[in-house]
């Protein structure tokens, strides 16, 4: 199929360049974009400097407060319709993130469904109240109430590209921000362009929402630029940690969501058959390349063996391939170096003793679903975020030891208990430092009406999503009203 025969994307109008209000070429250049499964070039788009980002953030505060003065009704009418763009060119949008994210049909088509529903519900942030009086402290009358930071810069990863940029851009824009975004270089497209596309059409005013594509240097320079309020990051613990500590001596605000090592835990009482397919879905989806998978799989040793041998069975029929294909269960993963980094986790498990009862070495830029048991703490399978599609297999012999195993991580992003006993699993589960916890599920679980986030080395306390963007993505004003001017001491 000829992903330039589509009319909605429109190649011809953004070749080259990037989203300044209106499509321009930049300053650093341009990228090609590559089809991880083959190395086909799919396009080629702006790239974005230091200066590029300046540029954006100028115009985009320029054009802020008479975004955030328009009224809410109105702002709410353009997310929408923004929404029910990204749905009616669903088919065709969805080929742009199969192809530049490797993604298989069916993700695809979940980052579609749920990037509308993230717009629809920010929508809704347009309308809401936004104040309370407060207590008189003398004859004033004395108000709250929310008002927007002024320019968001927004800066998401590679993985769920459409989502993880849209859940903060639609949130900011509206409750009256301008967005400045810099999604990663490797999927600018379906992190960028196709939300340009979509606001675009909807009736956006040039000037509030700027795009563009670039690397370091341009998310640094976005994380200092005097004209950006906040930063909301989507992407790694280390990332992060220079993200946080650029935005802190720049004074700004910074929402960070970063990594996770989420553990699944099956409790004794589970049904065997239930728990492998939660457990292969948590593990495998997207080639684990999520930060919610499930990166520990802890299984009571009295059923260990019974949900192990349906795991192996499961991942060792799982189709390996180019998801345009639409036989492949797991597609490419992203690039060359998280091939290397996956198989160097894998080796040192099984140096240390773990056993590779499936999978463990990959095929170019596909790695097949794999499962090792016996993983233990000091292996850095039990430590570190994979980011490839591996079960780490845990025993435990208790409640409380499994509890202990999966606290041991220093992220805290998601956590799953199975069991056929709710009492228990909760029990289990309330013990779990984690920032979502799903009970009789995987860990891999997010949407518009969640506040999503985590604790330790997953993020630093903010949350994304739900009853938490206002409280993100605004600040309070205290408002005094007297009436009339009264004199002092002096
Ligand atoms: P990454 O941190 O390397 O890149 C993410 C984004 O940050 C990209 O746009 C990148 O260009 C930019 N970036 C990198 N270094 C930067 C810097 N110094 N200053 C400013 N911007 C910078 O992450 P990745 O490896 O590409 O993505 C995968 C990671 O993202 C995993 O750790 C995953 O768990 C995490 N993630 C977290 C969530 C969440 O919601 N918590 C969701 C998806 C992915």
């Amino acid at each position: 199929m000829n992903i330039r025969t589509h009319t909605f994307i429109d190649a011809g109008r953004w070749t080259g360049r990037a989203f300044f209000g209106s499509w321009e070429q930049t300053e650093a250049g341009t990228i090609n974009v590559t089809d991880p499964a083959n190395g086909t070039v799919l396009a080629s788009v702006g790239l974005g400097g230091p200066g590029d980002i300046a540029r954006a953030a100028a115009e985009a505060r320029a054009a802020q407060k008479a975004w955030a003065k328009m009224l809410g009704a109105e702002r709410a009418r353009i997310l929408n319709k923004a929404a029910d763009l990204l749905e009616a060119n669903g088919t065709e949008l969805a080929q742009w993130i199969m192809k530049e994210s490797g993604s298989i049909h069916q993700k695809a088509m979940i980052e579609i469904e749920h990037g509308a529903l993230f717009i629809r519900h920010a929508a809704t942030l347009a309308t809401a109240p936004s104040g309370m009086f407060l207590p008189g402290m003398d004859d004033r009358e004395n108000y709250a109430r929310r008002v927007p930071h002024g320019v968001v810069g927004v800066i998401s990863p590679f993985n769920f590209p459409l989502v993880l940029s849209v859940r903060s851009i639609a949130a900011a824009l509206a409750v009256g921000n301008a967005v400045v975004h810099k999604p990663d270089p490797r999927t600018p497209i379906s992190g960028g362009i196709i939300i340009a596309r979509i606001f675009e059409e909807a009736g956006l005013p040039a000037g509030i929402l700027q795009i563009v594509p670039g690397g370091a240097d341009a998310g640094e320079a976005l994380c200092s630029d005097p004209n950006v309020a906040m930063i909301s990051f989507t992407g790694s613990a280390r990332g992060g940690a220079k993200v946080g500590e650029i935005a802190g001596r720049n004074l700004k605000r910074v929402q960070l969501e970063l990594g996770g090592k989420n553990a699944l835990i099956i409790l004794e009482d589970a049904d065997p058959d239930v728990a492998a397919s939660n457990a292969a879905w948590g593990a495998f989806l997207h080639q684990g390349q999520i930060c919610m998978a499930t990166g520990l799989v802890l299984i009571d040793a009295k059923i260990e063996q019974a949900v192990t041998d349906r795991l192996v069975a499961k991942a060792a029929h799982l189709p390996v391939g180019d998801p345009s294909s639409y036989q492949a269960a797991l597609g490419p993963i992203i690039s060359d170096a998280q091939v290397t980094a996956i198989q160097a986790i894998v080796d040192d498990a099984v140096a240390k003793g773990a056993r590779l009862l499936t999978g463990g070495r990959s095929e170019g830029r596909f790695y097949p679903a794999t499962v090792l048991s016996g993983v233990k703490p000091g292996m850095l399978a039990f430590e570190e975020e994979i980011f490839g599609p591996v079960a780490c297999i845990v025993s435990f012999r208790s409640d409380e030891e499994a509890i202990a195993l999966a606290n041991r991580s220093d992220y805290g992003l998601a956590a799953g208990v199975i069991s056929a006993d709710i009492g228990r699993a909760m029990a289990v589960g309330q013990e779990l430092e984690v920032g979502q916890l799903h009970i009789n599920d995987q860990t891999v679980n997010g949407g518009p009406y969640a506040p999503f986030g985590g604790r330790g080395k997953s993020g630093n306390g903010t949350r994304v999503g739900g009853p938490a963007d206002i409280e993100e993505f605004t600040q309070w004003q205290w408002v005094s009203v007297k009436n009339a001017a009264t004199p002092y001491p002096f």
